[in-house]
C-alpha cells in the first residue's frame, strides 16, 4: 500500500480497492457506536452484504450492553475479521491492538441463522480473563458464561434454533460447559441475582475459587447442581 493510501478513510480504501486488481474483492469498514469502534475486514469479500450487516448489527447490540453490565473497561477498539483460511467456527484474540473476532465464512454460509455466535464471542471480549482453562479460570465456566450471555443478549437465537436446554441429560454436570453450564448459570442467577457478575469479576481478577459459589448461594457447587438437576426433573 502506498504512503498516501495508508491515511485514507476505510470507505476511500474500499473504493481504491476496486481499482487495484490484487485487492479487487476486499471489503473493509469502520463503525462507531456507544464509545466502541469496530473495524470489519473481509479481505476476499466472502460474506454477502446482508450477512455482513447482520453480523455488525448483532455485534453492537450484544457487546455494548454486555460491556456496560459486566466490564465497562473492556476494549473500545474491536474488530471482526472474516477469514476463509480459518477452519474453526469463531475465536477471539488481539490483532493490531484491537480485540478481534475471527469468523469462518464457510460456517456462516452453511448456518446463516447462527449470527448470534457473535454474541458469544463478544462476551469473550468482555470477559478478557488473563488465563484460560486452569483452576483459576476454568474453561467450562468461561464458555458457560459466554453461552449464558448469548441467551441473555442474543438478537435472534431462534433463527439458529439455538436455546439453553430446559432438561438435564445423564452424564451432564456443572462443568459440562457451554449451553449446559449456561442453563445452570441462568437458573442460579434467577435465584441468586448477581451471581454471574460476581463469578465474572473474580475470574478477571484471579480471585475465582469454587468456594465463591457457596459464599454467594449458601450451597457448595455440587449441591447447587444437584438442586438444579432435581428442579429440572420435577418440571
Ligand atoms: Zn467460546
Amino acid at each position: 500500500m502506498s504512503r498516501a493510501a495508508r491515511y485514507l478513510r476505510p470507505a476511500a480504501l474500499a473504493a481504491l480497492a476496486l481499482l487495484a486488481p490484487a485487492a479487487a474483492c476486499a471489503f473493509e469498514s469502520t463503525q462507531q457506536q456507544g464509545g466502541v469502534t469496530l473495524r470489519y475486514q473481509d479481505a476476499r469479500d466472502a460474506l454477502p452484504e446482508a450477512m455482513r450487516e447482520r453480523i455488525i448489527g448483532t455485534f453492537f447490540k450484544a457487546y455494548l450492553p454486555q460491556r456496560a453490565d459486566f466490564h465497562p473497561k473492556a476494549p473500545s477498539q474491536t474488530a471482526i475479521v472474516i477469514d476463509p483460511a480459518y477452519d474453526g467456527i469463531a475465536f477471539v484474540g488481539e490483532k493490531a491492538k484491537a480485540a478481534t473476532i475471527t469468523l469462518n465464512p464457510a460456517w456462516l454460509d452453511k448456518h446463516p441463522g447462527d449470527t448470534d455466535l457473535v454474541t458469544h464471542e463478544a462476551m469473550h471480549i468482555v470477559q478478557g480473563y488473563p488465563e484460560y482453562a486452569n483452576e483459576r479460570v476454568p474453561g467450562w465456566l468461561v464458555e458457560g458464561i459466554a453461552d449464558y450471555a448469548r441467551d441473555r443478549y442474543g438478537v435472534d437465537n431462534a433463527a439458529a434454533g439455538w436455546a439453553l436446554p430446559l432438561t438435564v441429560q445423564d452424564g451432564q454436570d456443572f462443568d459440562t460447559g457451554y449451553r449446559v453450564t449456561g442453563a445452570f448459570l441462568k437458573w442460579s442467577e434467577a435465584a441468586w441475582p448477581g451471581l454471574v457478575k460476581t463469578l465474572d469479576g473474580a475470574l478477571r481478577s484471579g480471585r475465582y475459587t469454587p468456594a465463591l459459589w457457596q459464599q454467594h448461594t449458601g450451597q457448595p457447587l455440587p449441591a447447587l447442581w444437584a438442586a438444579y438437576a432435581k428442579a429440572r426433573q420435577d418440571r
